[in-house]
């Protein structure tokens, strides 16, 4: 393994070590995973029980990763937003984060496999920390959300290591002693809920010197956790029409919204070039 690793490290072709599931056993880790153009930003081919294959290869081989689940509403906003463009452009892995992102793939002649919903990578994070051991921080949501939710998820994955969590409406004096706190904790998965784009430009700032593992930014997912927030029933999620029902439940919402009919007119126009 150690001739292995170093002809890795010439080569800079990483070896996965020992999987416990023998499909990364001596396999070098794929670093090009292709990738769909969704109005600029690169979304990785990869459906949800592939994602979790990577993320475990990269973990093992000793890659850092920054995971972004991009849904229409964050590639309008790069679409305006240039330096949260380059920084979406900079994470390792990007993946469909709703339909609207499926349809945008599909429109243009370049599929994708299948939306993975970022609250559901999130706990497949969560599930796989439990079982393996790994540390888990959780940084978001208003103070007393994130307490509520590591207790729900510690009742339903017993097990699971969680280092430590601080709500997400901190100053930027405050910030630093956040990252020394999770710098110093080593976290081996990084879950960031300050909500989207704040979490992917603070993620894109932070997550070289925070030396975690793997860092996603999961939105509202410590609300839903920890029962403030419920995620659109399956068959609304399956028809493509989450964004109805957080209008409904969330009208607060509606001008961030506006995002959706302005992506479908990107999309048509990019397609009729
Ligand atoms: N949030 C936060 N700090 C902020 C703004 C928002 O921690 O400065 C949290 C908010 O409390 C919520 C999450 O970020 O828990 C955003 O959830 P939302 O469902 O709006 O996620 P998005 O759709 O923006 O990804």
């Amino acid at each position: 393994m150690k001739q292995r690793r170093e002809e890795a490290a010439k080569s800079r072709r990483p070896f996965a070590s020992e999987g416990t599931d023998g499909y990364f056993r001596d396999q070098p880790v794929e670093l090009h995973i292709p990738t769909v153009d969704i109005l600029g930003i690169p979304i990785h081919q990869l459906d949800r029980e592939k994602l979790l294959w990577r993320l475990r290869e990269r973990q093992e081989a000793g890659l850092s990763t920054w995971l972004v689940t991009a849904n229409a509403e964050l590639i309008v906003r790069a679409g305006d937003n240039p330096t949260l463009a380059r920084a979406l452009r900079g994470a390792d892995l990007l993946v469909a984060d709703g339909s609207g992102v499926i349809w945008a793939a599909r429109t243009l002649g370049t599929p994708l496999p299948e939306r993975i919903p970022g609250v559901e990578i999130a706990e497949d994070l969560i599930k796989w920390a439990a079982s393996e051991g790994l540390k888990v921080y959780f940084l978001g949501a208003e103070p007393g959300v994130a307490k509520t939710a590591v207790a729900q998820l510690r009742t339903k994955y017993p097990g699971l290591t969680v280092v430590g969590y601080h709500h997400g409406y901190f100053s930027k004096d405050e910030e630093q002693g956040i990252i020394e706190e999770i710098s110093n904790l080593r976290p081996d998965i990084l879950l960031v809920a300050l909500g989207a784009p704040r979490q992917e430009l603070w993620l894109a700032e932070h997550t070289s010197h925070l030396g975690v593992s793997l860092a996603v930014g999961v939105g509202g997912s410590l609300d839903v956790w920890a029962g403030r927030a419920k995620r659109a029933p399956a068959w609304m999620g399956n028809r493509g029409l989450e964004w109805l029902y957080r209008l409904i439940t969330q009208p607060w919402r509606a001008k961030r919204m506006l995002a959706l009919p302005v992506f479908v007119y990107r999309v048509m126009k990019t397609k009729g070039r």
